[in-house]
């Protein structure tokens, strides 16, 4: 990812996808053109990285000029297209071929078209390497077109964000979701994972995902979903990945305008830390950190025996059952701790303490990520 001024932007269209499409645009053109000596002309700014590498490719002798146009401003083509170079030599008579780097709303190929009325050359082409088909709205022929895109924002390969960005050699798109912030609280059954969420989650304005939760939601509900996951939770198992994969995504989906998420509970196994990913990518997103409350077994099986008294889970009611959860964390997912350590995003912090030191040990992790 990266930032021009204000704006994030996530790789699009990678250098080598480029130089594919332009290595096609020169084939169809040097065939169609055959003999023929085109000028090929560039609309400035925009284009010139595209006709530089066009030209080179170009295996025939061919001319070179440019005109200079200037339409966009900030995010938008604007309607006032402004002439600022203009064409400098006689066209009469030959076949002049438009490079342009991108055509949207056609607006700008409209003023290369009222600019070429009067020129009486033999034949005028347009050549665009972008094209977003969804936002074109004239009857101008597109002759040869590179990459059709979606309705997006780009920069890059010489086109700006506010004078930003022409010089990256690919091409990078607008991301259109805020900045989240995305943690996952860690750490084995008893650990405290719910109680500090729900101090975060009002100090940074998160929403709170319990995996556990939603699995009693559905069990109290007798929904499908909840006797599916009540045959393993009461003996302490995981449910399997893809239920509970699917559930977290519904999950997430419900909160599409968040700032950010505390995944309590998941990832439990590296298939849902990689569905995790996924997910976050989706939304142009990310997880920033992991953060595990690290507490000693004997502690764990002492919290949960004692919240069992009052909590009326069946899983916490059993010595048995609470070792076979605690079994089950290090067995299946306490490996999750070299997924996230081998992305730098690996916290450990000291679980035992009163529950306001905890949070204080969390925050200082969460304000330096
Ligand atoms: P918890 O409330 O996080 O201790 O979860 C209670 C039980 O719900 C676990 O023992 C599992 O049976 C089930 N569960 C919760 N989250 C997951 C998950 N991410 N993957 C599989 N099972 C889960």
């Amino acid at each position: 990812m990266i930032k021009l001024r204000d704006l994030y932007f996530k790789p699009f269209i990678s250098e080598g996808e480029i130089q594919v499409a332009v290595q096609r645009m020169v084939d169809d053109i040097a065939n169609d053109l055959q003999d023929e000596v085109p000028v090929f002309i560039g609309i400035l700014n925009g284009s010139f990285m595209f006709v530089s590498d066009f030209v080179k490719l170009y295996p025939k002798p061919c001319e070179v000029t440019f005109i200079k146009l200037a339409s966009y401003e900030g995010l938008k083509s604007s309607d006032d297209i402004q002439r600022l170079i203009g064409i400098t030599q006689d066209l009469t008579g030959r076949t002049v071929v438009i490079l342009e780097d991108i055509i949207d709303s056609g607006k700008t190929l409209a003023e290369v078209h009222r600019i070429f009325k009067n020129e009486n050359v033999k034949e005028l082409k347009i050549a665009t390497l972008f094209y977003k088909p969804e936002a074109y709205k004239k009857d101008f022929k597109l002759h040869y077109v590179g990459i059709e895109i979606p309705d997006k924002f780009i920069v890059g390969y010489g086109l700006d964000y506010n004078g930003l960005g022409r010089d990256l050699p690919a091409i990078y798109q607008l991301k259109t979701t805020q900045h989240m912030t995305n943690l996952v609280l860690f750490g084995p059954p008893g650990a405290g994972k719910g109680t500090q969420a729900n101090f975060l989650k009002e100090k940074y304005n998160l929403v709170h995902i319990s995996t556990g939760d939603v699995f009693r939601f559905n069990i109290k509900n007798e929904t499908a979903l909840g006797m599916l996951a009540k045959s393993y939770m009461d003996k302490g198992e995981l449910v399997p990945d893809q239920v509970t994969i699917d559930m977290l995504n519904a999950e997430v989906e419900k909160n599409a305008d968040a700032n950010g998420f505390i995944f309590d509970g998941f990832p439990r196994t590296h298939a849902q830390a990689e569905a995790l990913d996924n997910l976050m990518d989706s939304k142009d997103s990310q997880i920033n950190a992991m953060i595990a409350l690290e507490v000693d077994d004997e502690i764990l099986v002492e919290r949960l025996l004692e919240r069992g008294k009052s909590s009326g889970r069946a899983d916490d009611a059993d010595e048995s059952i609470i070792r076979n959860r605690i079994t089950e964390y290090y067995n299946k997912t306490a490996i999750l701790k070299d997924y996230y350590s081998a992305q730098n995003k690996y916290f450990g912090v000291d679980g035992v303490g009163s529950i306001s030191e905890i949070t204080d040990r969390l925050s200082s992790v969460i304000d330096s990520l």
